[in-house]
């Protein structure tokens, strides 16, 4: 069977040359456990905390030599453990493996109703990242009908969903997203309007999008989209922190200059509410109660980018740091 494991740390960006594909044996059950072929990779941002040499967030740390961490789908093939039986579909951080022999007292493995939804939206929408995206909007943003919501990389799994549940609740939802085309696709999802962080006049395409201000900025980014964005930010306005991706792989202290000083002044002068969240945990059952809800009335689509084969991974993954053209969530398909 073909694993991912880790050839070196990435020094900034992930690279390809980061992984390496390898042929192993299959693994061997052990009472307690259960064998499981997997079936969805979820490729997301946060495996990317795991591949630091230091821990700077997150519990899971992969070394050179070992299997990359990450979210997946997998239907058990053998069970020695009372709770599961052959046939289950579960969901779990179960790694870039083929098969694993996984001890669910150690990785907790949820089960998934394949009757409710497709299996692949127990690591999208209807999964962590869904939940996240419930939070952005609803528990920690408390969005309400007519403000003005911006979120950055609107593009993607947390913020493709987190801009339709903005729409639900009758606000004006303005997407930031890298490129015109998936601009374009995010107005088909019923954004309002989505402005191109990598055009030249981005920050005065963003403020004529926000005539108003800014009443809640869903960033999912930081770096230089989120200082074009502070200057649009009414006072009191709600900044839920979902993710930072600009800056995983700087470490703690990034190639300054130190913006810190200015963010700090601008918290307080603006009066802003700045939080950061465990959107798994904010979101919990109720977000994907609500969700199912939205997806059955058709209030709510969860686009998806499929790449087979587990070999694909790598490649799938760097393109989440760089040039990538989808909307929604990205998958890698192991098995049928
Ligand atoms: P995703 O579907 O993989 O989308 C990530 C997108 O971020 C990319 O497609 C890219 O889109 C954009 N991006 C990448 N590098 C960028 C940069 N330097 N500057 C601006 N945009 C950049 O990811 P996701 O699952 O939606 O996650 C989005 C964020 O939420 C991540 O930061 C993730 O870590 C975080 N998150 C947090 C929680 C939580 O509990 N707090 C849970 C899940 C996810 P473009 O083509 O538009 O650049």
């Amino acid at each position: 069977m073909k694993q991912v494991i880790l050839n070196s740390y990435p020094q900034g960006e992930p690279q390809v040359s980061d992984f390496a594909v390898v042929e192993v044996a299959m693994p061997v059950v052990a009472e307690g456990e259960v064998l499981l072929e997997t079936l969805w990779l979820s490729l997301d941002p946060l495996i990317r905390f795991a591949l630091d040499p230091v821990t700077i967030t997150g519990r899971a740390h992969v070394e050179p030599g070992e299997v990359i961490y990450g979210g997946a789908v997998a239907r058990v093939v053998e069970s020695r453990n009372s709770d599961f039986t052959v046939g289950d579909v579960v969901e779990g951080r179960t790694g870039w493996t083929e098969y694993a022999a996984v001890d669910p007292a150690r990785v907790p493995l949820r089960k998934i109703d394949a009757t409710r939804a497709p299996i692949s939206t127990a690591v999208g929408v209807m999964g962590m990242p869904g939940q996240t995206a419930h939070a952005c909007m609803i528990g920690i943003g408390r969005v309400k009908a007519g403000e003005t919501v911006v979120i950055s990389a609107a593009g993607g799994m947390v913020g493709s969903t987190a801009a339709q549940i903005g729409k639900i609740l009758g606000a004006r939802v303005v997407g930031i997203a890298g490129g015109a085309d998936k601009c374009a696709a995010l107005l088909e999802l019923g954004l309002d309007a989505c402005v191109n962080y990598k055009a030249d006049d981005f920050a005065q395409q963003l403020a004529a999008a926000c005539p108003e201000g800014i009443d809640v900025y869903v960033d999912n980014v930081g770096g230089a989209v989120t200082l074009t964005v502070l200057p649009l930010l009414k006072y009191g306005a709600r900044m839920p922190v979902c993710g930072y991706i600009a800056y995983y792989g700087v470490g703690m202290e990034g190639p300054g200059p130190d913006h810190l000083p200015g963010f700090m002044r601008t918290i307080m002068s603006k009066g802003l509410e700045v939080r950061g969240f465990h959107g798994q945990m904010v979101g919990g059952q109720q977000a994907l109660e609500d969700i199912a809800g939205w997806i059955r009335s058709g209030q709510l689509q969860h686009p998806e980018a499929v790449v087979d084969g587990i070999e694909n991974a790598p490649q799938a993954f760097v393109g989440i740091f760089g040039n990538n053209p989808y909307i929604g969530k990205l998958l890698v398909r192991v098995a049928d």
